[in-house]
């Protein structure tokens, strides 16, 4: 199946990431956000991946970027794609609503993906008229330096849907490693427990926030501690991701740590906010 034109909804941290690479190899976007400032801000930062990339890069695409990406507020715009990927805010309600309001425009013949942290895929897959062609990929953070993804199956997702997803990832230089529908699926129900046992040994006390990085960067060889990585993801998002775990599993080994309400209550969301348990 030829793919030509994704659409990306939402313009946050990772739908601007996902525009930015499949824009530079080529495919033509439509971004889509509720608000017209957040899609001029998501532009300029776009601009900016775009601009280290190519230093970084001396390989990097000719594209100019900005050129293949239609911004809009439109849900309907969706409709014109033959392949849908959303990255709204981590809140099942929010994700529900959005699925129900675009099931009307989605093309017949268009595959959808969930770009998720946690969120059932089979749950949101219900619903939209053709649950076998939706699929999780659960891009890494930022995009376009983390080639390898999860690819979620949901229970309906056919094969060929998931072959289609393949292909395409290959198309952008990205790797699909596949696995089954699991609130969190592997990398985030092991990465969030983590996280938040971090943040309960700050909460307890028991080291400053730089020496629980560095034990996991000097002693295991991870290039970020669990801190810095959680400021890399938004703590707002973290908090999201275990209470969709919590709720998920029912099991009180996913209750979010109360450091952690407080700091998303008090603003800090980690890098895009300017502060989190870092400040930058
Ligand atoms: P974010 O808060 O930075 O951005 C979310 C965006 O969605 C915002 O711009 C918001 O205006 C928009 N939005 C909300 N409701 C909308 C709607 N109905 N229609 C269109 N746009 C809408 O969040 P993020 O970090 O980009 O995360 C997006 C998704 O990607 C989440 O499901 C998250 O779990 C997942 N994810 C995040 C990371 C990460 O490191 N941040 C990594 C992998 C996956």
């Amino acid at each position: 199946m030829e793919i030509k034109t994704i659409a990306v909804i939402g313009a946050g941290v990772m739908g601007q990431g996902v525009a930015y690479q499949f824009a530079k190899y080529d495919h033509d976007i439509i971004l889509v956000d509720i608000a017209v400032d957040v899609l001029g801000q998501a532009g300029k930062n776009i601009s900016n991946i775009e601009r280290l990339d190519k230093l970084l890069h001396k390989s990097a695409s000719k594209v100019n970027v900005l050129e293949k990406i239609r911004m809009t507020t439109e849900q309907s715009a969706v409709g014109s794609a033959d392949f849908i990927i959303e990255n709204i805010t981590e809140n099942i309600a929010l994700k529900e609503q959005l699925y129900r309001q675009i099931s009307h425009f989605v093309a017949d013949h268009a595959l959808l993906a969930v770009n998720t942290s946690a969120v059932s895929i089979t749950r949101l897959a219900s619903y939209l008229k053709q649950p076998e062609r939706v699929m999780g990929i659960h891009f890494m953070n930022p995009v376009h330096l983390k080639p390898t993804v999860e690819v979620i199956r949901g229970y309906h997702t056919t094969m060929a849907a998931i072959e289609s997803t393949q292909e395409l990832l290959r198309s952008v230089n990205m790797t699909g490693i596949v696995v089954n529908d699991m609130p969190g699926f592997v990398s985030n129900r092991v990465l969030m427990l983590t996280i938040n046992e971090a943040i309960f040994t700050l909460q307890d006390g028991v080291a400053a926030i730089s020496d629980i990085d560095r034990l996991f960067r000097e002693c295991f060889g991870h290039k970020m501690g669990p801190l810095e990585t959680a400021d890399l993801i938004g703590l707002d998002t973290i908090l999201y991701t275990l209470n969709v775990l919590l709720d998920g599993y029912q099991d009180t080994k996913f209750r979010p740590a109360p450091l952690l309400k407080k700091m998303v209550d008090a603003g800090l969301h980690g890098r895009k906010s300017g502060e989190g348990f870092y400040k930058y």
